[in-house]
């Protein structure tokens, strides 16, 4: 695998990801999706080969199936950097983020499931009565979170909260779109025996147009729950192609406080694992 290219500096660390950003290259961040896998709040060890790359690809995969303005920069727009990137690494524009992160979930699953069983609501939205764990929605719904600064937790809010971080022209345009981008990515996930149960977006406004615009990672298995179709029809609702494998090992071996221990290689490659099942399944690569 190629490094970052001479000439970016590390500027921001999330708990997956890394941005460089360079002097030459105004208006540009190169986003590094790391193999660092992260399961209740915290980072794990060892990564898992691979998994930088192949979500990734996975991101790139969607953008180009997708019918909606996204941050990928021409490569040519920065020839040095073109040359040699990472297979890990995205080349971007800089966008004005919103601090919204757009949850659609076609399925109840995860803490929309705990918000329902509590209240019969998810962020505001009012479901019928009666709904299991892993129910299919009648229709999907948009359940934004406020994103909090680093260190804190994303807070799930209303639509309305999100006019008044937004305001009401962004707030709707946020929602529309991301629920386009769902049933777009939904229909396509099925065609091909994948359950895609939930997500989340992020946007931006272009800084010079305004327009807005896809950021960040795009329907990755880290920022959604992917089922297998075949599997739900016969009920297991569980088996989702992502770090649920890392999820279920370590909340049977550690009890969430101190440090967590380190994976064992066959949790490692079985994750590994996962993940390029997933995207063989949905891209046939
Ligand atoms: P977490 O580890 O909880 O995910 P994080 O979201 O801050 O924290 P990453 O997801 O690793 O960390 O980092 C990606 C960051 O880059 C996010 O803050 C995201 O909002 C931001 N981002 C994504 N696309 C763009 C873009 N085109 N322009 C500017 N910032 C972007
Ligand atoms: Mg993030």
């Amino acid at each position: 695998m190629s490094a970052v290219p001479e000439g970016w500096t590390l500027f921001y660390s999330g708990k997956v990801r890394d941005l460089y950003r360079s002097d030459e290259h105004e208006g540009r961040v190169l986003m590094v999706a790391s193999d660092r896998v992260s399961a209740f709040d915290h980072v794990l060890e060892p990564g898992i080969p691979g998994k930088g790359a192949l979500l990734t690809s996975l991101s790139l995969w969607w953008f180009a199936q997708l019918d909606v303005p996204n941050h990928l920069a021409p490569h040519d727009s920065v020839p040095d950097a073109a040359t040699e990137l990472p297979a890990s690494a995205m080349l971007v524009t800089t966008l004005d983020m919103y601090p919204v992160e757009c949850v659609v979930r076609g399925y109840l699953s995860g803490s929309g499931w705990l918000e329902y069983q509590q209240s019969g609501s998810v962020c505001g939205v009012q479901l019928p009565a009666g709904l299991n764990d892993g129910d299919r929605l009648p229709e999907p719904i948009y359940t934004p979170a406020w994103k909090a600064p680093l260190g804190e937790h994303d807070e799930n809010i209303t639509f309305e909260r999100t006019v008044e971080l937004v305001g009401a022209e962004a707030a709707a345009a946020l929602r529309d779109t991301s629920l386009a981008i769902f049933r777009a990515a939904s229909a396509i996930a099925e065609k091909r025996g994948i359950i895609l149960a939930d997500t989340k977006f992020e946007f931006g406004a272009d800084p010079a147009t305004g327009e807005l615009t896809l950021a960040d990672e795009v329907l990755t298995s880290d920022s959604s729950r992917y089922w297998d179709a075949a599997l739900y029809e016969t009920g297991n609702r569980t088996a989702s192609f992502d770090k649920q494998i890392v999820r279920d090992w370590l909340a049977a071996h550690w009890d969430k406080t101190g440090t967590p221990p380190e994976l064992p290689a066959e949790i490692v490659e079985r994750t590994a694992a996962r993940y390029r099942e997933l995207i063989e399944r949905l891209t046939g690569a």
